[in-house]
């Protein structure tokens, strides 16, 4: 028997058989030439065909895919055919005796370029070019379809990581289980299991090696894939698949003694609000506005990013709404804010910073924010993300007043934060520590880095540790000022249910996730007093590692094995 082992994201047991995602499409070769037995009109009639082959595959493959993966797929589709991209391929192959693959390749190449230079990080249009090609490119030559596999049977995902368009067409269905080589327990594989409910391991080493069709056990609990299954995995399997079925949010986050403690959602734009709003979150606890703005080359105008705001208001109706100011910088960089290159982009100009190096920009995204609240009866709350000083705070604080924006906060995601947080909450009414940074921060571990997983854990003691100075700050903050100060946790460890529980025992008011992840946060809280989450959260800082921190805290929640979360 072989054991991987990995950083659990989501928790569940299965056993079936590994896929593998298929090797990447390759290069062709700079210099490929037209075969001599087929003429440029030929090969121009193969690349049209083929085209509309990989657009037909994609439609299909549409029909059978999630609400989301849909959308996905059908505009990756539209993509395929795209004239631009045929025409400069067709003109390579005629005009210059090019292969036809390679033709694709270079056309589609220039193409996601120009779209590179126009929108910002990750523009969705480049990813979907870059699929678009490969799958061109292995219709020509025969190669197997890149892409998530397809089976008659459930299977366990294997991968290096997943691309953004990979898991956003990934059919639950078909996919039991996620294994990842790389990949960190905040980035984005892992966000997409917890939001499809999905036993997921991440950074699992030596797992791309596993044979197609081995049969594994999968235990997200504990982080380990084995490749021989015991009697007693296969005793554990059946117990989850047995599990009690997750109820659905019924839209009011409550303790077992009746303490209300709000469940709101992530979203990044009136879509996802909607969608959010569909799945009873009690509001936004985390608007991230740079999403608004990935593909801009210049700064959207201020109706054009009101327009874009009231989208999100209009979607919860007198609801609590936070939203935060761009958190442009470091893996999200938008061209007109982020000019320089950065040795070290996480600790660079990105967040509130970029306001000193090129100011304008979020005093015109505050009266955007300013705008939209006028015409809705949301209750907004505006914070700032990477704030290190208090006299950050209070200069953000005193932009806001200017606006007229009423309640104001700051993330915290510095160590420096969490460690001043009363002195930061003398200035400002609320916190939201995001989690995803302070981890990364306080760990000194970059949270792309599928090689620092194991430290870019929010269970790390340290970080709960960070989490409970916060928490203290604003207790002391709200006696020093006689108003209540908030803190709400909108990291990805708000998403986890046992940490959900913790968060609650140190003091945290209100949590913000992913809308997927709400029902089990939810299923869990209700199964503990306040009282219990105090003693929980004692018990997980009294540990010295974050594993041990995580087996302490699940140990006092039977309700996860119950539900098989
Ligand atoms: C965080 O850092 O936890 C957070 C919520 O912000 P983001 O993930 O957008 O950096
Ligand atoms: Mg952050």
């Amino acid at each position: 028997m072989t054991t991987y082992k990995g950083v659990g994201v989501y928790a569940g047991r299965v056993i079936g058989p590994v896929l593998q995602m298929p090797e990447p499409i390759g290069e062709p070769a700079a210099n490929l030439k037209l075969n001599p037995n087929e003429t440029g009109e030929q090969a121009a009639e193969r690349i049209k065909a083929a085209a509309e082959a990989v657009k037909a595959d994609l439609l299909d493959r549409a029909e059978h895919a999630s609400r989301d993966g849909k959308a996905v797929l059908k505009s990756t589709s539209q993509m395929a055919t795209d004239r631009a991209l045929l025409k400069g391929a067709i003109k390579l192959v005629e005009n210059q005796g090019v292969a036809p693959e390679r033709a694709i390749w270079e056309a589609a190449t220039s193409f996601a370029d120009q779209m590179q230079a126009l929108g910002g990080y990750m523009a969705e249009r480049v990813t979907d070019i870059y699929d678009v090609r490969a799958r061109i490119v292995a219709e020509l030559t025969g190669q197997p379809t890149p892409g998530i596999p397809t089976s008659d049977e459930p299977f366990v995902l294997a991968a290096i990581d997943l691309a953004p368009a990979d898991t956003a067409t990934l059919n639950p269905e078909q996919v039991i289980a996620l294994i990842t080589s790389d990949g960190g327990p905040q980035a984005h594989t892992a966000i997409l299991a917890r939001g499809l409910g999905l036993p997921a391991i991440v950074a699992a080493k030596g797992v791309t090696e596993i044979e197609n069709g081995t049969v594994v056990y999968v235990d997200s609990n504990e982080g380990v894939v084995n490749t021989e299954p015991t009697d007693e995995d296969r005793e554990a399997a059946e117990k989850y698949a047995n599990r009690k079925p997750l109820a659905d949010f019924d839209g009011e986050g409550v303790l077992a003694d009746g303490t209300h403690v709000p469940l709101y959602a992530n979203v990044g734009d009136g879509k996802s609000a909607e969608k959010a709003a569909g799945l009873k979150a009690e509001g936004v606890g985390l608007l991230r506005t740079e999403f608004g703005f990935l593909g801009y080359d210049a700064e959207p105008s201020v109706e054009t990013q009101a327009e874009t705001y009231k989208s999100v208001f209009d979607a919860f109706p007198g609801k609590h709404i936070v939203v935060r100011t761009l958190d442009a910088g470091a893996d999200k960089p938008l061209p007109f804010l982020n000019t320089k290159e950065e040795e070290n982009p996480a600790l660079g100009v990105r967040g509130f910073r970029t306001d000193w190096t090129v100011p304008g920009v979020l005093t015109r995204q505050l009266e955007a924010i300013k705008k939209a609240s006028e015409g809705s009866d949301a209750d907004i709350w505006v914070m700032a993300p990477m704030i290190s000083t208090t006299s950050e705070a209070r200069n953000f604080a005193n932009m806001l007043k200017e606006v007229g924006l009423e309640t104001r906060g700051v993330m915290v995601e510095t160590p420096a934060a969490a460690v001043n947080a009363e002195a930061i909450l003398g200035e400002v009414d609320f916190v939201s520590i995001g989690t995803n940074d302070l981890t990364q921060y306080t760990m000194a571990a970059d949270r792309l880095l599928g090689d620092l997983a194991h430290l870019n854990n929010p269970w790390q003691p340290a970080v709960l540790k960070m989490i409970k100075l916060t928490v203290e700050g604003a207790r002391r903050a709200s006696t020093a000022t006689g108003t209540k100060k908030y803190v709400s946790v909108c990291g990805e460890a708000a998403a986890d249910p046992a940490l959900a529980v913790v968060l609650v025992g140190l003091g945290v008011d209100t949590l913000s996730m992913n809308a997927g992840a709400i029902a089990a946060v939810s299923a869990v809280l209700k199964s503990v007093t306040k009282e219990k989450a105090q003693q929980i959260a004692v018990e997980a800082l009294s540990q010295i590692s974050s594993a041990e921190a995580k087996a302490a805290a699940r140990d006092m929640l039977p309700v996860l094995d119950e539900l098989g979360l």
